[in-house]
């Protein structure tokens, strides 16, 4: 079911949504079920020694999704959100797979290790220039996340060389501030988002984004609780509903204080009634295909379709 019930007609010229990444912030496999497996070993963790990441679709990198956004003129602009621990690899093996040739822009969620901490490798997908002469990447991010990449990232903000220190080759990026409010949209390499702000634990504002004008998708990756006014804005009950949620979910039971667990995540897509959900964020508790199989059951009695997102998966989109 993953891959049909596509939102557009798959054709040359369309726009698609590339998922590089759905799993939680350590990834899938744990590293720990591998180094000290328990007896018996973890089913999800374990099949990562047998199966190559392409045919496993419990083998999950940091979450991150990719914009393939097809204008009319024909030309593809590409927007990444979110540059996690593993976007090198995420490049490495879906940017191959799915033909993307380049970079246009980026938007940050948030500042967290899973969301930025690739920022060094964008290097890697940007033109080579011992002078760092090239045109810069552009990132749209919150005021804060701005501060914390400062401390993080200082030799990625751009300063003058001081006298006699060598120019070296980094990534070049042209940052830009958005407002952490449902009321202050922004354009992204032709593409409008509406920020989407949500509490990611009591005491943290993440953001999520809502995109497109044909096909309403909301994308929101981080969260553990929905303002009410950032709800209203992707509920059917609300400003209407959405085609497309892309939704967080941690562990398979219980909840947790900075994000939805699957309990709280299928109450939220009830709420929101999308026409169709898709999740991300998932720890190894997540079996794909078994999870998938009980979804398919909740979806029938809900009537909203929804299932588990899995590295790679591209989803033709009218945007
Ligand atoms: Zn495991
Ligand atoms: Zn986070």
């Amino acid at each position: 079911m993953e891959s049909s019930g596509a939102l557009a007609t798959e054709g040359i010229g369309s726009s698609a949504l590339i998922f590089l990444g759905t799993g939680c912030s350590s990834a899938v496999p744990n590293a720990m079920c591998l180094i000290q497996p328990s007896d018996p070993p973890c089913r999800v963790c374990s099949q990562s020694l047998v199966l190559p990441p392409d045919q496993n679709p419990n083998y999950r990198c940091n979450t991150s999704l990719l914009i393939d956004y097809c204008q009319g003129d024909g030309k593809h602009n590409y927007i990444l959100i979110d540059v996690g621990k593993n976007f090198r690899e995420q490049v490495v093996r879906w940017f191959t797979f799915h033909k993307i040739p380049h970079l246009d822009s980026i938007i940050l969620t948030h500042e967290h290790a899973d969301a930025v901490l690739g920022l060094d490798d964008v290097r890697a997908v940007q033109p080579f220039s011992p002078t760092n002469d090239i045109d810069p990447t552009t990132v749209f991010l919150s005021q804060h996340s701005m501060e914390s990449i400062s401390e993080k990232f200082p030799y990625l903000i751009k300063k003058k060389l001081k006298e006699g220190q060598e120019v070296r080759r980094v990534a070049q990026f042209d940052w830009k501030i958005i407002e952490v409010s449902c009321e202050k949209p922004f354009v992204a390499s032709g593409l409008q988002f509406i920020p989407l702000p949500v509490m990611h634990g009591e005491d943290y504002v993440s953001l999520g984004f809502l995109f497109g004008e044909k096909c309403k998708v909301a994308y929101v990756s981080d969260v553990s609780r929905f303002p009410t006014t950032t709800e209203y804005v992707i509920s059917k009950s609300g400003a209407g509903q959405l085609d497309l949620l892309i939704l967080d979910t941690l562990y398979r039971h219980g909840s947790h204080n900075t994000h939805f667990c699957f309990p709280q995540t299928l109450e939220a897509i009830k709420r929101i009634c999308p026409k169709r959900a898709l999740l991300i964020g998932m720890t190894h508790e997540f079996d794909h295909h078994k999870d998938n199989e009980f979804l398919s059951e909740w979806s029938r009695r809900e009537g909203i379709p929804v299932q588990l997102a899995r590295d790679g998966l591209r989803l033709p989109v009218d945007l």
